[in-house]
């Protein structure tokens, strides 16, 4: 189906309901945009992220992705000596001689991204200086672009944000006369991109393209042909570029969960105009699959309360998918950032008493969830022991980000996320 502009149906985005938020601003314990790297790298395959921080961050990502260094990894960590740090040395030149080595010795890397850290933000190091300077040297093979994965004031997803924002203005620009377009926004596994192009295909929309792309060469054209829609909620800075260069976004639910995966179909399927009984075959046999696999968990876990702390910024459509498909009862859902924007459909969906906050003050928060003692708690890893010692049954969220969680055939899995540290500490009782 090829369509043009103006016979794309975008909904205008509706306010979410009134509902009082409860904002904090204290201490609070996240990991740093650098996390984004461990599962950016293995999506864009032909990608390298060069970090240019300290030992912490080397330690870092070598404890969360330990498993690879006895492979070629695509990240690395151009670390900054003290000399670096107290100005004695040229880091600009010293940069210019790592990413030299770098590129002779992997010549399949296409794009290279400079990751900042804290480290270099606070020494003031300008990485867009310096990979405008190394593209210029080492263009057109090889893109070289840069965001900060900074731990200062930010969550750990945000890295997947900025790394995608700074992808968007180096979008190659629509043939002109193309027809409509749909960009899935959002790194996904491949299992799932695969599963979600087969289903826009047999919807008819098209052409779809997903943003990353697994090859740097082919990343989706953006314009004002354009309309997209995003797969992962935190994507606020690359939503906002991607509107600067004309395209126009589909405001929809999350596709978590049978009911998520519905409607965020259905919100594509409505703008490129698919016939609803089109849509009722297409989806029918899948959503029923998860619909089956979301109910052999839901024993386990109807009327389990749930407590989110703030992190990924995937609790709210996490909270409504436990919700709404398994009965489980929210009493807090703490968000590190509340975009009320592209929360709103999510937000209707849950319950008016349900508490949500937005930031945190971790030591008076975790009071709350003491007293209200939660059947399960998500959290970061640095609150999950202290919970769990005071008999507190956790589930990681980190974890919900690295596992393919989204669309149809992945329900049931998500699902399972909840029910088995909950099964676990049965088993321990014992
Ligand atoms: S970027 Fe900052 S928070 Fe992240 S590992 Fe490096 S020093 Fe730590």
């Amino acid at each position: 189906m090829s369509l043009t502009r103006e016979e794309i149906r975008v909904p205008e985005f509706k306010g979410c309901r009134q509902r009082p938020v409860l904002r904090q601003r204290g201490q609070h314990e996240v990991f740093c945009g650098l996390t984004g790297i461990m599962w950016l790298h293995r999506k864009i395959q032909d990608a390298f992220f060069l970090i240019v921080g300290s030992r912490t961050c080397a330690h870092l990502m070598q404890s969360a992705a330990g498993v690879m260094i006895f492979a070629e990894p695509r990240f690395g960590t151009a670390i900054l000596e003290e000399k670096d740090l107290a100005g004695l040395a040229d880091m600009n030149d010293e940069l210019d001689v790592v990413v030299e080595r770098l590129l002779e010795r992997r010549p399949e890397i296409r794009l290279l991204f400079l990751v900042g850290s804290c480290p270099s933000e606070v020494i003031k190091l300008d990485l867009s200086r310096a990979a405008h300077r190394l593209s210029k040297i080492h263009s057109p093979g090889v893109r070289i672009l840069n965001y900060s994965g900074s731990g200062i004031e930010t969550t750990f997803t945000q890295g997947e944000d900025a790394c995608l924002a700074s992808l968007v203005p180096n979008l190659p620009p629509e043939p002109e006369g193309a027809p409509a377009s749909l960009m899935v926004v959002g790194a996904l596994s491949d299992v799932v991109e695969d599963q979600f192009a087969r289903i826009f295909e047999q919807l008819g929309i098209g052409p779809v393209r997903f943003l990353p792309a697994r090859l740097a060469d082919d990343m989706p054209a953006v314009g004002e042909n354009t309309v997209f829609i995003l797969a992962q909620p935190f994507l606020s800075d690359t939503a906002r570029a991607l509107e600067a260069a004309g395209a126009r976004m589909l405001p929809a639910p999350f596709p978590l969960g049978a009911n998520g995966t519905t409607e965020w179909f259905r919100v594509a399927a409505e703008a490129f105009g698919v016939e609803p009984s089109l849509f009722d075959t297409v989806t029918q046999a899948p959503r029923m699959r998860a619909q089956r696999a979301v109910e052999n968990h839901r024993k386990r876990l109807e009327g389990c309360s749930i407590f989110f702390f703030p992190d990924s910024q995937l609790e709210i459509p996490l909270a409504r998918f436990l919700h709404q498909e398994l009965g489980m009862i929210p009493s807090e859902i703490g968000t590190p950032y509340l975009n009320t924007k592209f929360m709103a459909p999510e937000l209707d969906a849950l319950p008016q008493n349900v508490v949500v906050s937005e930031g945190q003050d971790v030591d008076v928060q975790l009071d709350r969830c003491l007293s209200e003692r939660p059947d399960i708690a998500v959290c970061g890893l640095g609150l999950a022991n202290p919970l769990e010692v005071k008999g507190i049954t956790t589930k990681w969220s980190i974890e919900l980000v690295f596992t393919p969680i989204q669309g149809y055939e992945q329900a049931g899995d998500l699902a399972e996320l909840f029910a088995r540290p909950l099964n676990r500490r049965t088993r321990l009782e014992v």
